[in-house]
Formats: structure tokens, C-alpha cells, sequence
């Protein structure tokens, strides 16, 4: 008797721009990945952001929020694009991405940043301040100042006008996302570095306080805690020091953008958007690229490394996942390299030959 075969429904959202180049590329992956893997991948391939407002009118239609919800992992491309820029605001693309994490219940976002050794050069920083960076940032994502209310326009007592926000952060918000960045850090070299405000805001003060109650169900994982503002400073003075880093929504927004132009290299970098329960959203930091798409230029490793993301936090597969960022190293090791990368004594590739270079190392690892 032949054991049934692990199955996975995946949810392909390749969106505008160069998100089917390289969702296209990256589904090849997952195919080859499973085949040596003895996994099944069946997928659902939905429109989303521009491509969904051309053929239904919305940017995020309900079939796909649906079909997403059902499936057992969430693949997305990248929204967005020149051609829908002109439109009135509650029909952007991009609106679709904020239906669709509010929809998915995701409230933790994860942007690992790794200096690669074979991309040393394209880091911002100095060689010696960039070797063996490799940190996670864990970013809450459907709270905070983002959200909070009361928020508005209006005047103040001598009629100036004014702008105003509101940070809320519930314990149970706190929690959640706090539970994530332990795991995660158990996950990695188990550490964990809280960011917050605590010497000047309130909504900072309890999560500090219920991050540090948590602390006791991890006793195997080391907790400090940091200020932004020096957060800030230490993620270019010495990065190194970071494993995983657990903070709000508005200093996560920064402070991961902060971190992955450490790396230097947007086309690398990937994530992963979880919630509770249910699916999570992989995806590229990296927008639609208008300037390059249909140009077989796009650099696909983005959307590949969030497919591993995908196999490892997602599905719990971490032979597969390690399999993947394997052969990423491995085509960088033999010189190939998209336009985004290039520099002198290199292999420049287009979009489709990177991706058969990755299936070939994923091959050659049998
Ligand atoms: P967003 O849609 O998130 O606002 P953006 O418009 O700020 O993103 P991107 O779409 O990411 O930015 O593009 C920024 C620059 O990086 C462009 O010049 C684009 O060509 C380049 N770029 C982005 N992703 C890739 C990639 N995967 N490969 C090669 N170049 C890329
Ligand atoms: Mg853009």
C-alpha cells in the first residue's frame, strides 16, 4: 500500500505588472520542490488589483477572496501599475491588497532582511557591518495608529486646522503578534528584540508590559527590549545584533523598509503576511515594476524565497523550504544574475533563464 500523497490547495494572485513573470516562475518551483518532496500542489489562479478591476470592476472580487480563504496557502504576485494610477481613489489596486489581509484575518507581517555573502556588494553598508547580517522583522499589521480612532481632520481652539491619530493597541492584539515573533524566534537563533516607544507612549507601556508576561512561556528564547528611536540607529550601525525583531505597525512600516535596504537588493527579498488561523499571504516586498514588465527582466528570486516562506511557516514543510533557499544560493554561487544584480564578471539572465537555472540546482539536489 502506496501512502496518499500530502496534497495543498495554493492560491495563485499574480496581479499586474511583473507578478505573473514571476508567479509564473515561482509555480515551477513549487511543482519540482514537490515532486522530490512526494507533496501535491493543486492550484487556483484568481485576479487581483488591476487585472481584477479591468475584467470585473473591483479590485479584490469575491470569488477570490473566497477561493483564498478555502485554500491552504496564498501566493501573491504584485498590484498596481501606471495604467490605473489616474483613478478615483476607492478604485486603486492597491485598495485590493488592505481588503484582502483584512479579509485573511493576517495580522503579522514578516520581512526577514539577509545580507547574502554573493550579494555582498549591492548592501548599502560597509563590507565589514554587512557580513552575516540575517534578521527578521516581525511587524504588526491590522492595528495601531494605522487604524485607531478617533482619527481625522478639524480645528483647534484658535481655529487652526488640524490632523490628528490615534494609537489603540488591545492585549489581545499585543499578544497575538507577540506569540508570532516567539515562535518565529524559536524558529531562528532565539532572540527576540521588542521595539517600542515605552518611555513616551502609553500604547508602547502595555506592550512592553504584555510582551514581557509572554516572556515566561519562552524560556528558551532571550527578550530585550529597545527604543525605536535607537532601533533606528542600530540597525546601520551594527545589524548584526538582531535575530528577530517584534514591533508596532507604524515603526515596523519603517523600520522594515529600514532593514531591507540594508540587503540592497529588492528583487531578494520576500514575506509573509499570517494570521491565527487559516491561510497566509507570501508575497515580494517588491511593487509591479511597470518600468520592466513583459520585458523578461524581472528577478524572480523574491517571489521563489516567498514560496519557501510559504513551505516552511505556512505548511510546516522545512526539507522543501530548505531545498529552495538552497538552490537560490547555489545559482547565485554559479554567477547568475537579473539586471537588478548585475555587475562585472557576472551571468545576466532574464526572468525565465534565472528560474530554469533555479530548477536545475533544485534538480541537481536529488
Ligand atoms: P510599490 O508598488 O510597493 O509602491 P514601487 O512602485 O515603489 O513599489 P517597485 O515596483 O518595487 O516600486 O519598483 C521600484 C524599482 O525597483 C523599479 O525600478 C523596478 O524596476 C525595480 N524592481 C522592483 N522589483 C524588481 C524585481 N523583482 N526585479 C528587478 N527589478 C525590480
Ligand atoms: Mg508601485
Amino acid at each position: 500500500t502506496s501512502n496518499p500523497k500530502k496534497s495543498y490547495n495554493i492560491t495563485l494572485l499574480p496581479g499586474d505588472g511583473i507578478g505573473p513573470e514571476v508567479v509564473s516562475v515561482a509555480k515551477q518551483v513549487l511543482n519540482l520542490t514537490a515532486s522530490l518532496e512526494g507533496i501535491e500542489f493543486k492550484y487556483q489562479e484568481m485576479p487581483v488589483g488591476g487585472a481584477a478591476l479591468d475584467l470585473t470592476g473591483v479590485p479584490l472580487p469575491e470569488e477570490t477572496l473566497s477561493v483564498a480563504k478555502q485554500s491552504d496557502a496564498i501566493l501573491l504576485g504584485a498590484i498596481g501599475g501606471y495604467k490605473w494610477d489616474a483613478n478615483e481613489k476607492h478604485l486603486k489596486p492597491e485598495t485590493g491588497l488592505l481588503q484582502l489581509r483584512e479579509g485573511l484575518g493576517v495580522f503579522a507581517n514578516l520581512r526577514p532582511a539577509t545580507v547574502l555573502p554573493q550579494l555582498i556588494d549591492s548592501s548599502t553598508l560597509k563590507r565589514e557591518v554587512a557580513q552575516g547580517v540575517d534578521l527578521m522583522v516581525v511587524r504588526e499589521l491590522t492595528g495601531g495608529i494605522y487604524f485607531g480612532k478617533p482619527r481625522g481632520f478639524g480645528k483647534n481652539e484658535n481655529g487652526d486646522e488640524i490632523g490628528f491619530n490615534t494609537e489603540v493597541y488591545a492585549t489581545y492584539e499585543i499578544d497575538r503578534i507577540a506569540r508570532v515573533a516567539f515562535e518565529t524566534a524559536r524558529k531562528r537563533r532565539g532572540k527576540l528584540c521588542s521595539v517600542d516607544k515605552a518611555n513616551v507612549l502609553e500604547a508602547s507601556m502595555l506592550w512592553r508590559k504584555r510582551v514581557t508576561m509572554m516572556a515566561s512561556e519562552y524560556p528558551d528564547v532571550e527578550l530585550t527590549h529597545m527604543y525605536v528611536d535607537n532601533a533606528a540607529m542600530q540597525l546601520i550601525r551594527d545589524p548584526k545584533q538582531f535575530d528577530t525583531i517584534v514591533t508596532n505597525n507604524i515603526f515596523g512600516d519603517i523600520l522594515s523598509d529600514e532593514a531591507s535596504m540594508l540587503t540592497g537588493s529588492i528583487g531578494m527579498l520576500p514575506s509573509a503576511s499570517i494570521g491565527d488561523s487559516g491561510p497566509g499571504l507570501y508575497e515580494p516586498i517588491h511593487g509591479s515594476a511597470p518600468d520592466i514588465a513583459g520585458q523578461d527582466k524581472a528577478n524572480p528570486l523574491a517571489t521563489v524565497l516567498s514560496v519557501a516562506m510559504l513551505l516552511k511557516y505556512g505548511l510546516q514543510e522545512e526539507a522543501a523550504a530548505k531545498r529552495i533557499e538552497n538552490a537560490v544560493l547555489e545559482t547565485l554561487d554559479k554567477g547568475f544574475r537579473t539586471g537588478d544584480l548585475f555587475s562585472t564578471g557576472m551571468k545576466l539572465v532574464g526572468c525565465k533563464e534565472m528560474g530554469e537555472q533555479v530548477l536545475r540546482s533544485i534538480d541537481s539536489q536529488r
